[in-house]
């Protein structure tokens, strides 16, 4: 396995034990350095991932790599300062396999300075499906009408949906349509951690404000990790109001809908809300299969039509997973020098699928949870706000999000065609009561019991 293969690895286990704000905020933009003598060196972008990686998550890493590489025996962490091409300078290839996996990294790791758009990620290679077309088709009719159509534009969904890849798209689609126009992409993270170095080190506020008031189009990445942070809300609320009265475009990113962020303050929220909202939901079988294909094809790799749709069929959560799945098979196959037959493929998936949780699908979660509650099947479609029902349709609500990651509107129409606000209600009162009542958590355990053994 090569480095790039084995952190997605550690990735794909890491990002089911902790919560997804965890993991989103402190592994992005970490990669494998190099190994050496046994010890990984892992490159983080900046002093406070290199902190929390080493006090809160070090165990579960080495843990990781371990199960996947067991000649490592420690890792430690090195803060590459956001120039992520020097990671892929430093990486030496070994043989041809690797040289050719390297040559794509470095351009994978290019991204541009002035923008920090990755110019891997365009609208071209955005494979479109049922469950992404609508943003897609509003993301396309951005770049021909800045500022005016669609503004802001919020795209929601859960992790590895491609909402990183579309956001990426779009600014790279302007910067060709316009080379003109300033384009900044940055995830919202990094604008709370800029700001607060800034008022950490005392510095003046003006440079960072004239770089984000000076812009055409910006493009903010995980939007919801602004809320709550009073001063960073405050000051992009004044950023916004600026560019937004010049009519500059703006596009979002979130986990979830502007209204489902708890504690987004009012004023930004309505701000947020008040252009276009996009939802990017799971990609049914088929788009699985054909992103599964295309990617293939990409790469110059055909899969056999039973090992593509093995893969489609076992990888079902997210694209990132599959792809991970797809450049573990052709790694695999590159090794062996000749593409891997199914019983080899159900081997290395298994690599990727065992490690985190169980896979349930829709049928078993309501299976479970009507006959947890006594109910009939029926009785969780019913249009009804009899309490014995209620609570038993939030609960499948609630893991249908939780743990079989479906969006809301998606919910929401499984569960008797109610509306997604129904669904998102749902999920935080239940979230909520989890956090007060003992008997509901232990209910929650026996359901979850019950369902993992199914
Ligand atoms: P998110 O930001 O929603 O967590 P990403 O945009 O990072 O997800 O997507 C995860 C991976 O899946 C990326 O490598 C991306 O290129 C790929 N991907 C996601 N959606 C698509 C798509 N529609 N077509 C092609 N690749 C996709
Ligand atoms: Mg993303």
């Amino acid at each position: 396995m090569n480095h790039d293969d084995l952190w997605q690895s550690v990735l794909g286990e890491i990002e089911f034990e902790i919560s997804r704000a965890n993991f989103a905020t402190w592994f992005k933009h970490t990669a494998i350095q190099n190994v050496e003598g046994g010890i990984a060196v892992i490159a983080v972008p900046n002093a406070f991932a290199k902190e929390w990686l080493e006090k809160k998550f070090h165990k579960q890493i080495i843990k990781c790599l371990r199960a996947n590489a067991p000649d490592i025996r420690n890792a430690t962490y090195a803060v590459t300062a956001g120039e992520q091409t020097q990671i892929a300078q430093v990486k030496k290839g070994v043989d041809r396999v690797e040289q050719t996996d390297e040559q794509l990294e470095f351009k994978e790791f290019s991204i541009d300075r002035d923008t920090n758009l990755n110019p891997k990620y365009t609208l071209e290679n955005f494979i479109i499906g049922s469950f992404n077309e609508f943003a897609h088709a509003a993301a396309v009719s951005i770049t021909k009408n800045l500022g005016m159509l669609y503004n802001p534009f919020f795209v929601y969904g859960g992790v590895g949906l491609g909402k990183t890849h579309l956001l990426h798209a779009i600014g790279n689609q302007i910067k060709k349509d316009h080379p003109e126009y300033k384009v900044l992409y940055i995830t919202s993270e990094r604008y709370v951690n800029e700001l607060i170095s800034i008022i950490q080190n005392r510095e003046p506020l003006y440079a960072f404000k004239e770089k984000y008031r000076n812009v055409d189009v910006l493009i903010i990445d995980d939007v919801q990790f602004l809320a709550g942070k009073a001063k960073s809300e405050e000051e992009f609320f004044h950023t916004f109001n600026s560019l937004y009265e010049r009519g500059k475009q703006f596009v979002f990113s979130s986990d979830k809908p502007p209204q489902a962020i708890p504690s987004f303050n009012e004023r930004l929220r309505s701000r947020l809300e008040a252009g276009l909202t996009a939802d990017i939901s799971e990609p049914e079988y088929e788009a699985r299969l054909a992103i599964l294909k295309l990617k293939g094809a990409q790469k110059e790799y055909s899969f056999s039509e039973e090992v593509a749709e093995y893969i489609a069929s076992t990888i079902q959560r997210n694209i990132r997973e599959l792809e991970g799945a797809i450049n573990l098979v052709i790694a695999k196959s590159k090794l062996k020098g000749r593409p891997l037959v199914l019983d080899e493929v159900k081997v290395a998936i298994e690599q990727i699928t065992s490690s985190s949780k169980k896979i349930v699908t829709i049928n078993q979660i309501i299976k479970t949870v009507s006959e947890f509650y006594d109910l009939g099947e029926a009785g969780l479609f019913e249009r009804s706000r009899r309490r014995e029902v209620v609570k038993p349709r939030q609960i499948a609500m609630y893991l249908l999000r939780e743990d079989y990651h479906g969006s809301y509107p998606f919910i929401g129409q499984k569960l008797g065609g109610r509306d997604h606000t129904t669904a998102l209600h749902a999920y935080d009162k239940i979230s909520r009561e989890l956090k007060q009542d003992p008997k509901l958590v232990e209910e929650m355990k026996q359901i979850r019991t019950k369902l993992y053994e199914s």
